[in-house]
């Protein structure tokens, strides 16, 4: 079975990528989300003439052959292109084999645990608990994160004393028995982020996220060596060399590949390898609803070294209304506390037929 056609359906912040194969067998994918119309083109320019008239069963050598042949593009934009010729390609294989992806990794459909995730840094404590317990009752979530800092704030918080106040108030309004995580988006020094570390210990969080500029390995490392809770990392990591310096260096005590920055499953298997090796679990990261949390949930039941919980995006329109209407069916649906793989063929989602339509069509085909 080859690949014949590849068509991107995209908007600036969202490109489904459709692959056909020789047999008129289809599978759907996703490449990242944002400047998802510049990523359309580069998965045009630099990603399907190498695909194109490829095994399907080939996938892991397609992806490094699109490495090699575009050696001179290392980065971003090339490997979120190559996630959504993955992601395509594995809900092919999953609709050809009348399996979810999940079964075809070798785990099972199921329930997975989610923690709520906040996206926001303009929201008061006050606010953010509040929603939080709202979120609690209604769904069941027992583990939350929030934001502390600013985004790569060198140093800076989103107002003054924001972070002071968001931590022991979000945390005292949670109480005992919830799991509490925070994430600093790359914000610190080392010696305030561990300022900070050991504000977020005297308060019950077990999980400090990006503590320091995502780049600065050992930054990262001497903030890990100092605090008892974990520091974790890896989100914008999207090259191998990236992830074996932070194992390396003992920077994090848990990974967070995203799976659409670092090029799809194939890709995010190998580093789930990198970390199994050093003894690391898996929190991938899973900041939004569209297809990155589907693909993440099929990972954390088929990995033997899943972190805790899925990252759950609490935001709705008011934060991210490009993601409303991605989908037909209601894949995101949280009971208990947790999501759920169903046994439906490949990723289990229906991408909407009106969100299609209003999206930029391109076609690349075997010529
Ligand atoms: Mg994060």
């Amino acid at each position: 079975m080859k690949i014949a056609r590849l068509e991107t359906f995209d908007t600036p912040f969202v490109c489904f990528v459709k692959v056909t194969a020789d047999t008129g067998d289809v599978g759907w994918g996703q490449t990242s989300t944002y400047q998802a119309d510049i990523t359309a083109e580069v998965f045009h320019r630099q990603v399907a003439p190498h695909a194109l008239g490829t095994e399907v069963a080939d996938l892991d050598d397609t992806l490094r052959r699109v490495y090699e042949r575009e050696h001179k593009f290392p980065g971003s934009y090339l490997r979120r292109a190559q996630a959504g010729l993955d992601t395509a390609v594995w809900d092919l294989r999953g609709k050809v084999a009348g399996k979810p992806v999940v079964s075809l990794l070798g785990g099972t459909p199921g329930r997975v645990r989610a923690y709520a995730s906040s996206m926001k840094r303009d929201i008061t404590p006050e606010d953010e608990a509040a929603r939080f317990l709202r979120l609690r009752d209604a769904h069941g979530f027992d583990a939350f994160k929030w934001r502390v800092g600013a985004e790569v704030g060198r140093d800076r918080d989103e107002w003054p004393g924001r972070t002071e106040a968001v931590i022991p108030i979000v945390s005292k309004a949670l109480g005992d028995k919830v799991e509490k995580l925070v994430d600093g988006n790359s914000c610190y020094s080392p010696a305030k982020a561990i300022e900070v570390g050991r504000m977020l210990e005297d308060h019950g969080i077990g999980h400090f996220e990006e503590p320091c500029p995502y780049w600065e390995v050992d930054q990262t490392a001497e903030v890990r060596a100092a605090l008892n809770i974990d520091v974790a990392g890896g989100e914008q990591d999207c090259e191998f060399t990236a992830w074996q310096l932070a194992i390396e260096h003992k920077a994090v005590d848990i990974l967070q590949p995203d799976i659409l920055y670092l090029g799809g499953l194939c890709r995010t298997l190998e580093v789930c390898r990198m970390g199994q090796a050093a003894g690391l679990p898996i929190t991938p990261h899973a900041a939004n609803l569209g297809l990155v949390t589907m693909c993440t949930m099929h990972l954390l039941r088929a990995i033997p070294n899943p972190g805790k919980y899925l990252e759950f995006s609490i935001e709705g329109p008011d934060y991210y209304p490009w993601q409303e209407g991605l989908f037909r069916n209601d894949p995101y649906r949280i009971e208990d506390g947790h999501a759920t793989v169903t046994d439906a063929p490949g990723w289990g989602v229906e991408i909407n037929p009106d969100w299609l339509a209003r999206a930029r069509h391109r076609v690349s085909e075997r010529s």
